[in-house]
């Protein structure tokens, strides 16, 4: 794929219109209290928009469209396969404007403009256009009841959906959940993070003209405390799908149980273990893995390999291939074609990051690389990739989730201590192991409490496998057919035979 130039980008921003308003029953509209708040990019400090502040007069607006539009069968009721081709056409106007998404999503959040062309915004159209296929050849099931009775077990969408989503893969997050909820016949309303509401709010028009009808896709911007609190409340929402961080996962089953007890279904956060052994195949591939797995995206990554593992025995060798390949991963001007490590959200990431990089050294841990604010000429939000070295999995930069670019270095003696090092957290989102040893990766991969484990490799997978975590890394999983579960509902319907 070939990436326009800096100069480029910077052309189509300017005959770029940015809106900012919410959509509800196919129209944009200014939040109903009339408030904005201002959109600033992270990438070079500059104004991008004035976005629509919604809160609950505005969810009450969008609810009661999709609830409209879910009842009068108008989505719900078409036939699966008309449901997918206006879902395949969907993904079709998102390729076909994938310039201009790309350009958004860097602006708004700051990830590298190379990576929202070729990963964020071809990922987000495939994750509709897969649901959209499947939709069609899933079947129900017939019970192996009595002679005389007959009964089916049928899915039925579950009714509005409320997607709450996060700032770090904003449209990518939004369509793998976007995709099965209306693969499956719901209204949807999309609340994207207050830190990346751009693409959100581009794409509902695109949803209008590829078929989706007016009120089955809303997108409402605005504050979690104001308009997401109203969506987990409400008492006509009911599923409620929220990828985020932890702590916001557990106010939403809160918000649930004191509402309608809508289903919640949790996409939290990690602190994933990247386990090396002794007798990995090939170190260089796994340094140039740990490398990436802390650095793509500044960090910013639910799956980051966060705590790296290394056997005792490799560790001095290991450690200066690792430092190496982070220097592949500099900071650069988000888009610049050749940037690998963009700018960090906005300033309050900045502090959290910079903050754990303190509280590291505070620890005893010593900062082998990076870890300094850089580009501050260019008014972005911009951190070199850390590594700490004499970590141990007490202190709180291997305990608690950064959400940057600071990887922890953690030695260990036995595959039981690595493990048990491994799973020593509150978080089981994802681990990898690094081995040749088949019977010692295997019985690493029963033992880790985790929801995705990776062999020989970091991140590898596609929509053909569910992605989702243990313990408080969250319940649901998106992505293959398993994601269909979240977005129905299962009735038993029985037929007395004469
Ligand atoms: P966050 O929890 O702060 O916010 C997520 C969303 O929740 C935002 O839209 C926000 O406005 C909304 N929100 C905040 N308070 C709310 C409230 N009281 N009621 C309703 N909604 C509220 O998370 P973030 O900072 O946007 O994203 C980073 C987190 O997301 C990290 O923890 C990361 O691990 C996690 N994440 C997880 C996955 C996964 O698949 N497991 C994927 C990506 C990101």
């Amino acid at each position: 794929m070939t990436i326009p130039s800096r100069e480029q980008w910077e052309t189509l921003y300017q005959g770029l219109h940015i809106e900012g308003r919410a959509f509800i029953d196919g129209e944009y509209r200014d939040s109903v209290c009339g408030t904005t708040f201002d959109c600033t990019s992270p990438v070079d400090g500059r104004a991008l928009a004035a976005i629509a502040s919604c809160d609950s007069a505005d969810a009450e607006l969008a609810v009661a469209a999709a609830r409209r539009s879910f009842d009068s069968g108008v989505w719900a009721n078409q036939a699966p396969a008309q449901r997918k081709r206006v879902l395949i056409a969907f993904a079709d106007l998102l390729l076909a404007n994938a310039n201009e998404l790309a350009l958004l999503e860097t602006l708004d959040m700051g990830k590298p403009i190379a990576d929202a062309l070729s990963i964020d915004i071809p990922a987000a159209a495939n994750s509709i256009r897969w649901s959209a296929e499947a939709i069609d050849k899933v079947y129900d099931e017939v019970a192996p009841t009595p002679h005389d009775q007959l009964g089916l077990v049928t899915r039925e969408p579950i009714g509005v959906v409320a997607a709450i989503v996060p700032w770090n893969f904003p449209l990518m997050m939004a369509c793998w959940k976007l995709g099965p909820a209306l693969a499956t016949g719901n209204s949807v309303i999309l609340k994207p993070s207050e830190k990346s509401p751009l693409t959100a709010i581009r794409v509902a028009q695109l949803a209008l003209e590829a078929g989706i009808p007016a009120g089955v896709f809303n997108v409402l911007p605005g504050y979690g405390h104001t308009v997401g609190k109203a969506l987990a409340l409400h008492m006509d929402v009911d599923t409620l799908v929220f990828t985020g961080s932890t702590r916001i996962a557990k106010q939403l089953m809160v918000y649930a149980g004191e509402s309608n007890m809508k289903r919640v279904w949790l996409e939290a956060g990690g602190k994933s273990p990247n386990i090396v052994f002794a007798d990995a195949p090939d170190l260089h591939a796994a340094a140039e893995a740990a490398a990436a797995a802390i650095a793509f995206n500044q960090g910013e990554v639910c799956i980051a390999g966060s705590r790296l593992l290394v056997e005792r025995s490799i560790k001095d060798r290991f450690l200066p291939l690792v430092v190496e390949a982070l220097k592949a991963w500099k900071p650069g001007h988000a888009l610049d074609p050749e940037t690998r490590v963009g700018a960090l959200v906005d300033t309050t990431q900045l502090d959290t990051v910079l903050g754990y990089i303190e509280a590291g050294k505070a620890d005893g841990a010593a900062l082998v690389s990076g870890g300094r604010r850089v580009l501050e000429e260019t008014c972005g939000v911009y951190v070199e990739p850390a590594i700490f070295d004499g970590v141990t999995n007490a202190m709180r930069i291997a305990r608690e989730e950064i959400f940057g670019p600071v990887l922890s270095v953690i030695t260990f003696d036995s595959a039981e201590e690595a493990i048990a090092i491994a799973n020593d957290s509150p978080f089981g989102l994802a681990a990898a192991v690094w081995t040749a040893d088949l019977s010692k990766a295997h019985r690493s991969a029963r033992a880790l409490r985790a929801g995705s484990v990776w062999i020989n490799q970091y991140d590898g997978g596609d929509m053909t496998a569910p992605f989702g975590g243990f313990k408080q890394s969250g319940n649901g999983r998106d992505k293959s057919l398993h994601a269909f579960d979240k977005y129905t509902e299962l009735k038993a319907t029985w037929i007395k035979l004469n």
